[in-house]
């Protein structure tokens, strides 16, 4: 009998480890924390953990790697997935890479507290690399443990979940799981150190390559091995250019400043701070990599950053995530240069990157307000004047967009008191809502409903536009917040309502408006509600 394998089985995933069997490894198999020179890992094993207990998956990802829910829920897969056992196929590894953070180069960072687990095929051919992480130390862990903690695991798996479902290039979250163990974290770094539920997730994506991959070969001048990684990863992950070349360099480079550039637009679009972008955390993909103290915007603010260790110097807030993706670009350009030699090609693709980032954000705009399409002449204006008022006073920005696309344009003589009805459960601080502020947004509405007459589209196609870009529901971080205090408690069920809700992140899901609702007040000063450490 001819019997097709069950891939609802862990033991008949089909793994094709090509990271290490194509890159060099270093020689050193014992796992104690070292410099690690002329390799691209470190073979390491996970470290076992006293009991491990499933507290979440998606369905999503398990689809992506064939797996069923039957699957999902035996108890091999917590097994497995808390690094208790590797089933067959698997190779465990970390990855050597270092990294500019803060803008200072910092030397080897690498897979401190990551684990690679080896690369699923899929039944429809498409590659996934797992990886742990929280599973034990690892050569790169320097001085920390390894570990993570149950707030943050939460965190990473939502949020990658949450923005996948909302159109963002980003690396996905298998699964979440309690180790069973704790650990110990001094989460406001005062002295005060405390005893944590140890968690793992299990993060999928076609590649974990970082910027800093490459820098920490041209850093110790091993231009040999920055030759392999590039040609392994145009190979592997940029196929569609071709043989790699000195010309397929500069193409790649090219293409890795563009994907960067429409993430970032995403990331403006929906509102994330990622919070922590040192060159270690910029994958070569332009997926949004490593959750840390990210969080969301309530109130619109280009100098927002959920980073307590960044309040001084700000340089990863919300308006300068532009920026900052470019110079980091730049850091990626002086790694590879060594392959190309010649300054101008790399000037002319970082150049693409302002470029394409120029025209995804104006299309994104011309989204955000339904616009037919961006006019030059006249939107540039219209979107700064907008800007400006939804920082003039406290406007949490999702709840704005939801409720700009519900103005009925139709209505003759406009009824701008209907309007700011509609606008003002988006406002944090009625005080604020001044005559000058009314009669500003007034002029701006003006020039708005006019522009949507020229356009001449109906309420209901420009509705339908706005909702599919400008979210209802988003990871808002009191939520991700409230999760985690059940979560602690031993009580998983948010965590589960809250990725259910945030698969249909555009949809009005009337039974879940509470989730749609804006920070109260409780949550402005709340550490994980307003502010988070880098403790994780
Ligand atoms: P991050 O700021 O989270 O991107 O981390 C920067 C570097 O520190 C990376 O090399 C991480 O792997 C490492 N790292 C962060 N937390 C830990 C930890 N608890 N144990 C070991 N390494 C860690
Ligand atoms: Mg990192």
């Amino acid at each position: 009998m001819n019997s097709q394998p069950n891939p609802s089985n862990l033991n008949d995933l089909i793994f094709d480890n090509r990271f290490i069997r194509e890159l060099p490894a270093d020689e050193e198999t014992i796992n104690n924390r070292r410099q690690v020179f002329g390799a691209c890992y470190s073979r390491v094993k996970p470290t076992p953990v006293v009991n491990p207990q499933r507290v979440a998956y998606s369905r999503e990802v398990a689809e992506l790697l064939d797996l069923t829910a039957d699957a999902c829920e035996a108890d091999d897969f917590t097994q497995v997935f808390s690094g208790n056992s590797l089933t067959a196929g698997m190779e465990s590894y970390a990855t050597c890479y270092g990294g500019h953070q803060f803008g200072n180069w910092a030397g080897q960072l690498g897979d401190g507290r990551a684990i690679n687990l080896g690369e699923i095929v899929n039944q429809k051919g498409e590659r996934w690399a797992l990886q742990l992480k929280g599973a034990g130390p690892t050569p790169y862990s320097r001085t920390a443990d390894g570990l993570a903690v149950l707030r943050s695991s939460v965190r990473e798996f939502l949020c990658s979940e949450a923005m996948y479902h909302l159109g963002v290039p980003t690396t996905r979250a298998l699964s979440l799981v309690l180790t069973g163990e704790t650990v110990i974290r001094d989460m406001f770094y005062d002295g005060n150190p405390k005893a944590e539920p140890g968690a793992i997730v299990c993060r999928v994506a076609p590649s974990f390559t970082r910027f800093g991959s490459f820098q920490i070969l041209t850093a110790r001048g091993d231009v040999a091995l920055l030759k392999k990684l590039a040609d392994y990863t145009i190979c592997t992950d940029f196929p569609h250019l071709g043989e790699p070349s000195p010309d397929v360099y500069i193409t790649w480079f090219t293409e890795v400043c563009r994907r960067t550039a429409e993430m970032i637009v995403h990331w403006q679009r929906v509102g994330f701070v990622h919070g922590v972008m040192n060159t270690d955390n910029m994958s070569i993909l332009g997926l949004t990599i490593d959750y840390g103290p990210y969080g969301w915007l309530e109130n619109f603010d280009l100098n927002w950053t959920p980073n307590t260790t960044d309040v001084e110097q700000r340089r990863y807030r919300f308006g300068n995530q532009p920026q900052i993706a470019y110079w980091n670009l730049g850091q990626l350009a002086n790694a590879i240069y060594p392959l190309i030699e010649q300054v101008e090609p790399l000037q002319e693709a970082l150049a693409v990157y302002k470029l394409t980032f120029e025209q995804n954000w104006q299309t994104m705009m011309a989204g955000k307000l339904g616009l037919n399409a961006f006019d030059t002449a006249t939107d540039g204006d219209l979107c700064t004047e907008l800007l400006e008022l939804l920082a003039l006073i406290e406007t949490d920005m999702t709840l704005f967009y939801r409720q700009l696309a519900k103005i009925d344009i139709s209505v003759e003589p406009v009824d701008y008191e209907a309007i700011f009805n509609l606008l003002s459960v988006a406002y944090y601080v009625p005080e604020q809502i001044t005559p000058e502020y009314k009669s500003r947004l007034t002029v701006w509405l003006e020039r708005y409903l006019k522009r949507l007459k020229i356009d001449g589209t109906s309420n209901d196609l420009r509705r339908q536009r706005m909702n599919a870009v400008n979210p209802k529901y988003v990871l808002r971080n009191y939520l991700a917040q409230l999760a985690i205090d059940k979560a602690d408690q031993g009580d998983f069920s948010m965590v589960n309502e809250l990725l259910e809700l945030l698969r249909h992140p555009y949809n009005e899901q009337p039974d879940q408006e509470e989730f749609a609702a804006k920070r109260p007040d409780w949550a402005r000063q709340r550490a994980g509600c307003s502010m988070l450490s880098c403790s994780s």
